[in-house]
């Protein structure tokens, strides 16, 4: 059996990719092989990949092609949405790849890898359906402050537009005992801020009903980890953001007052034809009840301009109502159309220089609400969690709680604790802000 001693993995897409990554990173060291940095000199080249946009899968599929040609033979596997969206197709593209893995499939990566290696056939294994079997601990982590954790994989509500239910299987939550180690574990080695993650993070728990167990649940249960200082949530669906939620968010110290309330678009022609399950009304008022309730909340939004059939006026219904909620993080798209989705088989029929002018209409209206905030921010105290030094010489980076990011001065000691800091200015998305003299609050 051929031997392999090193591997190379590169991600492309979400965060949920990422912690796939960090799973696969940590099962390849527990096989004893080491990661390197430099792909032409892996014995085994992972590609985690992404399907949410026609230029990822194209990026994707272009980089592996090349690989094809070099001398150095190395064992190649594909991974992630792609894998799922593509299954066998991608060994005819791509007839130099040894092994496809689906979300579904990523504990099974060893046991692929030596049937790969014994037979010297290529293997595929792409289930429809997640069995929570995961060994979350393994992950090798990059980031010392913050970690992702998984809590539910999979999606049920079927947007028209997105491959998620196709390429990720239906919602499946983890256990609150199993997630609940894993941040008292990530807490205990020093990390200060934990992303829950999941497709949809507020449907968490209603496929198993039997647990008691729901999203607000989850968030009182780890609040209680002494350490933890940070948690955040992504990504929301409108419709599962509950006032149990807004509460939780008010009433735990730990739970930041960032929400990601993702709007798509702001015509209910369009929103019904996205199949997202609201209307705008609907939704304007669950804004304000979070804002009653968390009256410091932040928003942050994901918006598609240029869906099939969106005219001018339909556009012009998501910019007013953009402007009026006034999201501090927004990521706004121009439609494309994915293979697989119901649609995909609709006319794209808004022309793509429509689209573009579009987003740069929204993209310039979000740009000069943030620097609006921005500016309204100086002379303010903010909480930041220090995350990393800047490349400018003691210069540090960090996130407030609303998730701005910040830059201020300060000794590298300070990596990994929480500080006051006073804003004094701002530079493009960044607060230039000063350490406040007060006492460390959390220290690693
Ligand atoms: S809720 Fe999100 S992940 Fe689920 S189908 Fe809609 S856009 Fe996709």
């Amino acid at each position: 059996m051929r031997e392999l001693k090193t591997f190379f993995v590169r991600t492309y897409g979400c965060q949920m990719n990422e912690l796939d990554s960090e799973i696969m990173v940590g099962l390849l060291q527990k096989r004893g092989l080491e990661r390197i940095q430099d792909e032409n000199e892996a014995d085994l080249l992972l590609f985690n990949t992404c399907s949410i946009r026609d230029l990822a899968e194209r990026k994707v599929m272009g980089k592996i092609g090349k690989l094809g040609t070099k001398k150095k033979r190395a064992v190649i596997g594909v991974t992630g949405c792609m894998a799922m969206a593509k299954k066998e197709t991608l060994f005819r593209k791509l007839p130099h790849i040894d092994f496809v893995i689906g979300t579904n499939n990523i504990s099974d990566l060893n046991d692929v890898l030596d049937e790969v290696l014994l037979s010297g056939r290529q293997m595929i294994r792409t289930d429809d359906q997640f069995e929570e079997n995961l060994d979350y601990l393994a992950a090798k982590r990059d980031d010392p402050v913050k970690a992702f954790v998984s809590i539910i994989r999979g999606c049920d509500k079927f947007c028209t537009y997105c491959v998620v239910p196709y390429t990720r299987g239906q919602e499946v939550s983890r256990s609150p005992e199993s997630i609940e180690e894993e941040c008292r574990k990530l807490v205990d080695s020093g990390y200060k801020e934990i992303t829950l993650l999941g497709q949809n993070v507020n449907s968490y728990g209603k496929d198993k009903p039997e647990w008691r167990c729901l999203f607000h649940d989850l968030l009182y249960r780890l609040d209680k980890i002494p350490g933890l200082e940070r948690v955040r949530f992504m990504t929301s669906h409108p419709v599962d953001i509950t006032v149990n939620l807004m509460e939780a968010i008010r009433d735990l110290p730990s739970v930041c007052e960032f929400v990601h309330f993702p709007l798509q678009a702001g015509s209910n022609r369009i929103l019904k034809k996205m199949h997202r399950l609201y209307t705008v009304e609907q939704y304007l008022e669950k804004v304000s009840l979070i804002r009653s309730i968390v009256p410091d909340v932040t928003l942050g939004t994901d918006i598609i301009v240029g869906f099939s059939t969106e005219t001018e006026e339909d556009f012009q219904e998501t910019y007013r109502l953009f402007k009026e909620i006034r999201y501090s993080v927004a990521f706004i798209f121009a439609y494309s159309a994915r293979k697989g989705t119901p649609a995909f088989r609709w006319k794209d029929d808004v022309p793509e220089e429509v689209k573009n002018d579009r987003l740069q209409r929204l993209l310039t209206l979000h740009n000069d609400i943030c620097q609006e905030d921005r500016q309204n921010m100086i002379g303010q105290e903010v909480e930041v969690l220090i995350e990393k030094s800047s490349r400018e010489e003691s210069f540090l980076k960090g996130r407030t709680r609303c998730w701005k990011n910040v830059i201020l001065k300060g000794p590298d000691s300070l990596m990994g604790t929480i500080q006051k800091a006073k804003v004094h200015g701002y530079n493009h998305q960044t607060l230039l802000t000063e350490l406040q003299p007060t006492k460390t609050l959390a220290i690693i």
